[in-house]
């Protein structure tokens, strides 16, 4: 057994489908995995339509698994043996896993198949012929095995390519979608909810990498508040790679709106006033669109009259991935992407501070534009700017 190795298998989704990218595509997709595995020092090569890792010991294998299941643009991990392109090889090293496979299972008696691609036509097997030999090594070496062509509990996988063969029994999903970085760039709008770090892993899957922005009232928020989304920006990153978070101060506007503008229209005035911010840094930092947590509905800030007044104070495109998805559903990814237990951490937002006892759920975009010019806004946007700060949020 000392010829076998220990390699990732790795299968992409959706890039087949981009034709003449598909060079880019990969190359994206070997980034984020060695990005997703760093500081290990793995070698990540590309072999007709497949990717393979090479280099991590036996024992962080699974781990190195896990983390590449959060990979976007990865349809499904196996851990495999590799081993010389001989049947004898591949009998030997289907047994070894087949082993540790009833072991970890219950009882000797389960059912199996065998599945097999032969990317090397050179190989003198078919793959008709790899699966049923080996199906019948399995069945001698382990009597109580049985072969289910339609549901087996164990699947064992075996793949002749160019340089050997790779056996394997597990297949983890991967998260689909597609490489981070080739799709543009998009600028998220972060709170601490549960909403918007939501709408960053949404858009971050389709291949769009993630700037983000948060705006902060100090002493109204706390030092604790900025933190907990600093830890939301850390926890998208472990899917959308390293995000550039810029903290925005925010109280001067936020005090000159409750000032100077109708107590009703505050939230929408806000909404307004964030998004141009957001806009100008999205600019500056290469981003293309700009990204909320809204749903339609959700609070009076969310109906279609809202969202046009706050569509109105920008030009950039503005994603809102969450648009008709219920609370319960986004708790639930919430869950699913590991930030939910952050989110609902008991921080104050800027915008829950400053709420109004009876906000507009209709108002009009002319009466807002009027409302806006109430206050000389713009000096005000610039030293925000001035005053902003960069944190690097990448995962920890
Ligand atoms: P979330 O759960 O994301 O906070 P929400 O349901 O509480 O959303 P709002 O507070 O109305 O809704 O915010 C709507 C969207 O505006 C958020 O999803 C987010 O994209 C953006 N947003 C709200 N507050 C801030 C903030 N302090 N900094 C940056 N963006 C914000
Ligand atoms: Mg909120």
């Amino acid at each position: 057994m000392d010829s076998m190795e220990t390699v990732l298998l790795v299968r992409y989704a959706e890039i087949h489908l981009k034709g003449l990218n598909r060079p880019f595509f990969e190359r994206a997709l070997m980034n984020a995995i060695r990005r997703a595995l760093a500081p290990a020092p793995v070698e990540v090569v590309r072999e007709q339509g497949r990717i393979f890792v090479y280099g991590i010991a036996a024992d962080r294998l699974m781990e190195a698994a896990a983390r590449l299941s959060r990979v976007f643009g990865i349809h499904s991990v196996s851990p495999t043996c590799a081993v010389e392109k001989r049947f004898e090889a591949i009998e030997e090293a289907a047994s070894v896993l087949m082993r540790e496979t009833l072991d970890e299972l219950e009882g000797e008696s389960h059912s199996f198949k065998v599945f097999s691609r032969r990317a090397d036509k050179r190989f003198p097997l078919r793959s008709e012929d790899i699966c049923r030999e080996l199906g019948h090594t399995l069945l001698q070496r382990f009597p109580a095995l049985r072969v289910d062509v339609r549901a087996p509990e164990i699947r064992v996988g075996v793949e002749i390519r160019q340089e050997r063969a790779f056996v394997y029994v597990r297949e983890i999903p991967g998260a689909g979608g597609m490489p981070v970085g080739t799709n543009g760039r998009a600028m998220l709008l972060i709170s601490g909810g549960i909403d918007s770090p939501v709408a960053g892993h949404m858009i971050a899957k389709r291949g769009v990498a993630i700037d983000a922005i948060h705006f902060y009232s100090y002493p109204y928020t706390s030092e604790r508040a900025r933190d907990k989304v600093i830890e939301l920006a850390k926890i998208v990153a472990r899917y959308a790679g390293p995000i550039r978070l810029y903290l925005v101060p925010f109280t001067e506007i936020q005090l000159a709106i409750y000032d100077h503008c109708p107590p009703s229209e505050t939230t929408v005035l806000m909404r307004r006033l964030m998004m141009q911010i957001a806009e100008r840094v999205a600019r500056s930092s290469g981003a293309q669109a700009l990204i909320t947590g809204e749903a339609i509905g959700q609070v009076a800030s969310q109906t279609i009259e809202s969202l046009t007044v706050t569509n109105d104070a920008v030009s950039m495109p503005v994603f809102r991935p969450l648009i008709g998805f219920d609370k319960e559903e986004i708790i639930d990814r919430a869950k699913a992407i590991g930030t939910f237990d952050t989110s609902i951490q008991p921080y104050e937002d800027c915008c829950t501070v400053f709420v109004p006892q009876h906000p507009v759920t209709k108002p009009k975009v002319e009466k807002l534009r009027e409302s806006e010019a109430l206050v000389d806004f713009a000096p005000m946007i610039e030293r925000a700017i001035a005053d902003m700060q960069l944190v690097e949020a990448a995962e920890g």
